[in-house]
């Protein structure tokens, strides 16, 4: 089973899996990640992309990535580069409120001035007015997830939920 799974391997994959696997343990680890993701700023890739990275594709729970969970997860970075690409229209590396704005716009979110505030508070981590790959990703999933959560509750479809306390508290700690 294990030998056919290597047999099918993509062979430039093996080679980008190999090269991240620097102690090759045959397994992805948080910090390999963190290496090897670049979020066009001289920083790391934030901790928090990370973690959220982990918790979606690690489906065995075993806390770290085999190949099958890591190539799921580099297609995954690769499609949210090109969407970050996209975005970035000016092509200064980062995404700006109002690249970010286009972006959400685009995707179908309708959100006030105040939300965008908000996230430029959250995510935009040098406070230059930025938001860098790693913190897009996070601010886009997260608004997706949310959403989702949303809409699970929002069962006729106007905007609004009633809220009991518990509701609220299951919906926050399913995301989290
Ligand atoms: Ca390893
Ligand atoms: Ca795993
Ligand atoms: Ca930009």
């Amino acid at each position: 089973m294990y030998q056919n799974q290597c047999q099918n391997q993509d062979p430039q994959l093996t080679k980008i899996f190999q090269y991240v696997d620097k102690d090759r343990s045959g397994l992805i680890s948080s910090s390999e990640l963190q290496q090897c993701l670049s979020n066009g700023s001289w920083e790391p890739f934030h901790i928090d992309t990370i973690k959220l990275l982990m918790s979606m594709f690690d489906i065995n729970k075993r806390g770290q990535l085999n190949f099958n969970e890591f190539q799921a997860l580099w297609k995954y970075v690769n499609d949210w580069q090109a969407i970050f690409k996209t975005h970035d229209r000016d092509g200064s590396g980062s995404i700006s409120r109002d690249e970010l704005n286009q972006t959400l716009t685009s995707f179908g979110y309708r959100l006030s001035n105040k939300t965008y505030d908000l996230f430029m508070t959250k995510f935009d981590r040098q406070r230059k007015g930025d938001i860098y790959f790693d913190d897009f990703i996070q601010c886009l999933v997260a608004l997706k997830m949310l959403t989702e959560e949303f809409s699970k509750l929002d069962t006729d479809r106007d905007g609004f939920v009633n809220f009991g306390y518990e509701q609220f508290i299951n919906a926050a700690f399913s995301i989290l």
